[in-house]
């Protein structure tokens, strides 16, 4: 049975789609103004793996994320760039894109740009307008959360919380054209810093606000009550508080079932952010030497609500795991003799995968199913001897079968394999190769271990199987 933390009830609760086996599922996309960070991609990771092991356990998955495209920050860089708005977020979203890529996460079925949904935008606003929701103010229009029974509840707001952060928000800002500090924006009236960037509509010019577009663009394509929403816990107040007001208010239905927020990634106990300017991207990661997708092992490996700190030992720790791994798979390809048939290999699977199973199940608890992947191959080395080609099958099938959850084992294997068919492409190699196998039959054997040791630092491990083949295997990733 699958269980998940709800935040709407921070509890765990056994999960039951909405629909049979079919999950809606929205999470919060980039703002398209820059490049991702790690601790964005900590969210998408976060995803992608919830969706993957959803799918692994038979639920028919439909995944919706969002671009911000239109915002404050992609206005006032586009501007700075020179670029229109369009040039600009493109940019980034196809650099994120690429960036998604290369942790290996699958792209939503879905992925709604926002400056495409203004209709369905103006849908909502109008009809919070009609039910009395909503209200416009000079120029804007904003949500009354006044007006809302539960505001708050998904954040455990109290009214006194609220009228804490009211406070604190006049103080600051003395002039608050708002009638309630808390009160949130839902359609921003044009003003002359957003240059070319607006629509002309029934509310006059201007431009949606961020809330409104994930509740627009979440109930166009998933229904106005879905499954999960997800996104990183600082967006549960306000972005998820806000468009949970705004939803039910204007549909007067329940909006989402199950709220999963992951913690965030911490660099030196510190939020890592851009604004905080304390964040790596994948392109600085890659041009340290690092494989990208290095980077999703880091990421996933601790549970989903424990902050995670971001440092380089980590990197290093997660080269290990998949080092161990792909030494693992590669020892199961030179298997060529005969096992003695008594190693129980379909056993040990069967036990395996419930053993993972288990551990998933449990929110996710991607800890105790790397646990349990370390345990796998800590006993399939220790009965290395004794397993059979048909028994190696199995295990390498069982292998790239978690891999559907894990999505970084089948990667790191194609790339083997890629480098392996360069380097026995490779002439200079296979020469030497020649050259040392001609060493050895002269019984030179110092310099036939010269050359062995040489390419041995490449990365390149020659050893002599039966009937003087060669086998080579790289120990690089
Ligand atoms: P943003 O582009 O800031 O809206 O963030 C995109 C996604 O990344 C959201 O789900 C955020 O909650 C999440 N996020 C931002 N910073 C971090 C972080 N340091 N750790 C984990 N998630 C984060
Ligand atoms: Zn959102």
């Amino acid at each position: 049975m699958l269980k998940i933390f709800n935040t709407l009830t921070r509890k765990l609760e056994e999960f039951k789609p909405l629909h049979k086996n079919k999950v809606g599922l929205y999470s919060c996309g980039p703002t398209v103004y820059n490049y991702v960070h790690l601790g964005n991609l900590r969210a998408y990771v976060f995803v992608d793996m919830l969706k993957r092991y959803l799918v692994w356990r038979g639920y028919e998955v439909t995944h919706v994320m969002n671009i911000t495209d239109v915002d404050d920050k992609t206005i006032r860089d586009s501007q700075k760039s020179g670029k229109t708005l369009k040039e600009f977020t493109d940019f980034y979203e196809e650099a994120f894109i690429k960036d998604l890529d290369s942790v290996n996460v699958r792209l939503p079925d879905v992925m709604p740009r926002a400056t495409e949904h203004l209709e369905e935008m103006i849908s909502i606003i109008r009809s919070l307008l009609e039910k009395g929701y909503a209200y416009k103010q000079g120029d804007s229009i904003y949500f009354s959360i006044s007006k809302s029974e539960n505001y708050g509840e998904l954040a455990e707001l109290s009214k006194q919380n609220l009228k804490e952060n009211a406070d604190q928000r006049l103080n600051v800002k003395d002039e608050y054209e708002k009638d309630s500090a808390n009160d949130f924006v839902l359609w921003k009236g044009w003003k002359e810093e957003d240059g070319d960037v607006y629509w002309e509509t029934e509310f006059g010019k201007g431009r949606p606000g961020w809330h409104i577009e994930c509740s627009a663009m979440s109930m166009k394509y998933l229904g106005e009550s879905f499954d999960i929403h997800c996104g990183g816990e600082d967006l549960v107040f306000p972005h998820h508080t806000n468009e949970i007001a705004q939803s039910e208010g204007c549909t007067g239905k329940h909006f989402v079932k199950y709220w999963m927020h992951n913690a965030h990634l911490l660099i030196e106990g510190q939020k890592m952010s851009k604004s905080l300017g304390n964040f790596f991207t994948l392109r600085e990661i890659a041009d340290k030497g690092y494989l990208p997708i290095l980077v999703r092992i880091v990421l996933m490996k601790v549970h989903y609500r424990q902050n995670l700190n971001f440092t380089f030992v980590g990197l290093d720790e997660a080269q290990a795991i998949a080092k161990k791994i792909l030494d693992t798979l590669i020892d199961l390809d030179f298997i060529t003799a005969t096992g003695e048939n008594d190693f129980d290999a379909a056993g040990l699977v069967e036990g395996s995968r419930q053993k993972f199973l288990e551990a998933m199940d449990e929110d996710l608890n991607v800890s105790g199913a790397f646990a349990e992947l370390m345990n796998l191959l800590a006993e399939v080395n220790r009965q290395i001897k004794r397993i059979n080609p048909v028994q190696a099958k199995l295990l390498k099938e069982y292998l790239f079968e978690l891999d559907g959850v894990l999505g970084f084992i089948r990667l790191i294997y194609d790339r083997y394999l890629v480098n392996l068919a360069r380097v026995e492409k490779d002439s200079e190699i296979q020469e030497k190769i020649k050259q040392r196998l001609f060493f050895k039959s002269n019984k030179e054997y110092e310099k036939a271990d010269g050359i062995r040791a040489e390419l041995l630092a490449r990365g390149i491990l020659i050893s002599d199987a039966p009937g003087d083949k060669y086998v080579l295997r790289l120990s690089y990733l």
